[in-house]
């Protein structure tokens, strides 16, 4: 069963820390885009499906026609099973009725809003386009029209941002009809406008100590308010843990659409051109393909699969590496249960809080 990856690489304005594949004034080469990314899904029609998930970019930066078009075209190239998680990433700012009217009657079912926070002077350092209650309105009117599970993004370590107006952002959150919340650390990325105000001295960001505290917090308040930690930075409620970004840390097969998408099928990992103009004239593919040899496959088993406080199955290491966990690991996993870094409950090694803590030092010994 695969899960689809869809990337719509177009944004309004580009967010000041942004270094993803996305363009923005871009809006007449929608259309041609889609075409050319439906001529891609073409390549695994009738493949089967059990997630989907649109991501950009802005996907809500088409308008409902295409948004219409595109969806209705995914679904008429693959076999989406009948419970198929189907997400599409949303930005306040451009969601209007006549789009989530679109979404909903086309079958997604899961919307994931890019908040990043409830402070109107935290978004706009980071150069958002939308303010705190345009984020809190979007989710409200997302909810009213009837979506039943609904993400929001929350980014921490923002510039200016403090414990306490972290707190408020989860605060208004929880309280909102939300049922996932990700939080992830703001990453200062090499050219970007932000990490030249970094370089320029012009910002205040929280120092190491303070953002370990941010994360410890959030863990604490959000088990509080019902979002239970199943990921390392991501919460939901029960039984709404996002299935299809849990492909990627279980390294289950997924197909990617679109420009920059990465896929993984059989072992191989390819991607496409992050050039608009190469993608949508049929050149897609780039030829760097990565065929997955053993080691490099128990390894990111490892790395992806302790990042889920699941934590990994030695039964599962078995069926799929035909070897015991304890004989390729004993030693690291030995060591790092002993000084309270990991558990083991029945077959499955995972992190501790303490673990998670240090993750990436941890992580690191099993590549
Ligand atoms: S909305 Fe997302 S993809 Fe678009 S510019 Fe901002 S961070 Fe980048």
């Amino acid at each position: 069963m695969y899960g689809i990856y869809v990337h719509i690489p177009f944004c309004v304005k580009k967010c000041k820390y942004c270094d993803f594949v996305s363009f923005p004034n871009a809006d007449d080469m929608f259309d041609k885009y889609i075409d050319a990314l439906l001529d891609e899904a073409d390549e695994y029609a009738g493949a089967t499906a059990d997630t989907v998930f649109i991501g950009g970019g802005t996907p809500t930066v088409l308008d409902a026609g295409q948004l219409e078009r595109l969806i209705k075209g995914i679904r008429n190239k693959f076999r989406l099973t009948g419970s198929c998680e189907f997400t599409t990433e949303a930005n306040p700012g451009t969601l209007t009725a006549d789009k989530i009217c679109a979404l909903l009657e086309n079958g997604v079912n899961r919307i994931s809003v890019g908040v990043q926070s409830f402070d109107d002077g935290e978004l706009a350092a980071i150069g958002r386009i939308h303010s705190a209650s345009e984020a809190y309105d979007t989710v409200n009117r997302l909810a009213e029209a009837g979506f039943q599970n609904i993400n929001a993004d929350i980014m921490t370590a923002l510039p200016n941002q403090t414990a306490e107006s972290l707190r408020r952002t989860l605060k208004t959150a929880v309280f909102l009809p939300i049922t996932h919340i990700s939080a992830y650390s703001l990453i200062i990325e090499d050219g970007t406008p932000l990490e030249r105000e970094y370089s320029q001295g012009m910002l205040t960001l929280p120092d190491e100590d303070t953002d370990r505290e941010m994360y410890s917090d959030t863990i604490d308040f959000l088990a509080q308010h019902g979002f239970t930690q199943y990921e390392i930075s991501n919460f939901a409620k029960n039984g709404f843990e996002c299935r299809h970004n849990e492909k990627y840390w279980k390294c289950r097969k997924y197909i990617g659409l679109g420009a920059a998408a990465h896929s993984y099928i059989d072992g191989k990992r390819f991607y496409n051109t992050s050039s608009l103009r190469e993608y949508t004239e049929g050149n897609k593919r780039s030829d760097d393909v990565t065929i997955l040899g053993e080691k490099d496959m128990i390894s990111e088993f490892m790395i992806m699969g302790l990042r889920m406080n699941e934590g990994i199955s030695g039964a599962e290491f078995k069926r799929r590496f035909a070897k015991d966990l304890e004989d390729v690991f004993g030693a690291e996993l030995k060591r790092f249960t002993a000084n309270g870094l990991m558990e083991k409950k029945n077959d499955r090694y995972a992190l501790t809080r303490r673990g998670i803590d240090v993750s990436n030092s941890i992580l690191c010994c099993f590549v």
